[in-house]
């Protein structure tokens, strides 16, 4: 069994519903004609060019029985976060969201199952929205990795964090909103080297401030893109920690002791950097992600870990179904591709 737990999904919300958000930057989309392909846009600006598996889920089903893909966790694509306004105008634009993520699933009989979107700027709305979320029938939520210039140490997010742990809501956590400015303008810089070292910093606020020590062990949390640059460089970030009292004074364990307390998705298209994965994480913290239906996800959904040459049958079965359904609670019963 194949299960991808990390993908998108973006539904035709209209320029006037996007207006209601923002008449300048609320995120819409853009159908072409014929249905098959799109825009998401921004006002009168083309942000990015999709194709129907975004919002159409027959034509995500179909290409999920063509990759032998039997569920999918899909969740908002960050454009629509929302987390720039006042609460009051982002809460009926979050829940709509999150009633359209549902609407998308429940044809599916399980195999497209939701992450809510919460409107992460207001932490009691939040902690209220993804209780309620789960209620409806969501899995857990997806949050980005910062809130502003706030990081997930952040007294607030802490907080919705320790919400979800004694809830037992899943979270993924997702980067947006890219560091480097106008240094990151051309070739897709910021997809490439500003999202996995947002990711990196959402993992070390978590470690070096201390707040895994604030957070029950219960907390399920996932970073995707194989979390960043987090493993390659975590023996930089450990020798760090044992030779200068300033990257150690908010954190009392090495780092490499709370790699246990998270989990990270597989997409990191390399199998030396799957293997490294591996090492760092153990196969019982990857799930297959593949970021679908975006030009950047797996194209072949889990064939990095089917083709890989260290990973036992078990390690596969552990990253391909076996830690999903455990994280996100799956029901798995009569779901198959
Ligand atoms: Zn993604």
């Amino acid at each position: 069994m194949k299960i991808d737990m990390h993908s998108h999904f973006f539904p035709r919300i209209t320029q006037a519903e996007a207006a209601a958000l923002d008449p300048v930057r609320g995120p819409w989309l853009r159908v072409d004609d014929g249905g098959k392909s799109g825009q998401i846009m921004r006002a009168d600006q083309p942000f990015r060019p999709v194709y129907d598996a975004l919002w159409d889920v027959d034509a995500r089903l179909a290409e999920m029985d063509a990759q032998k893909v039997d569920i999918q966790v899909t969740c908002s694509t960050p454009i629509m976060f929302g987390y720039e306004y006042p609460t009051e105008r982002v809460m009926p634009w979050v829940q709509r969201m999150n009633e359209l993520a549902i609407e998308f699933c429940e044809p599916t009989k399980g195999r497209v199952i939701a992450l809510a979107q919460v409107p992460l700027q207001d932490i009691d709305a939040a902690c209220r929205e993804a209780s309620r979320a789960m209620s409806i029938g969501h899995h857990g939520v997806q949050i980005g990795n910062h809130m502003g210039d706030r990081d997930l140490d952040d007294e607030g997010l802490v907080t919705f964090l320790q919400h979800c742990a004694n809830e037992d809501i899943p979270i993924l956590v997702h980067p947006w909103d890219m560091m480097g400015g106008d240094r990151m303008k051309q070739w897709m810089l910021p997809w490439l080297v500003s999202m996995p070292a947002e990711t990196q910093l959402g993992i070390l606020s978590l470690i070096l401030s201390g707040a895994f020590e604030r957070i029950p062990e219960s907390l399920k949390i996932c970073f995707g893109h194989g979390g960043g640059s987090f493993a390659f460089l975590l023996g930089r970030v450990e020798n760090a920690w044992k030779h200068r009292d300033i990257v150690r004074k908010d954190c009392p364990k090495p780092p490499s002791e709370y790699v246990k307390r998270f989990f990270v998705d597989s997409a990191v298209f390399d199998p030396g950097a799957l293997r490294l994965l591996a090492d760092v994480m153990g196969t019982d913290r990857i799930m297959l992600g593949s970021d679908y239906p975006f030009p950047l996800g797996e194209q072949q959904i889990g064939q990095l870990v089917a083709d890989h040459p260290d990973l036992t049958d078990a390690d596969k079965k552990a990253i391909w179904s076996d830690n999903a359904i455990d994280f996100f609670n799956i029901d798995v019963k009569g779901v198959a591709a």
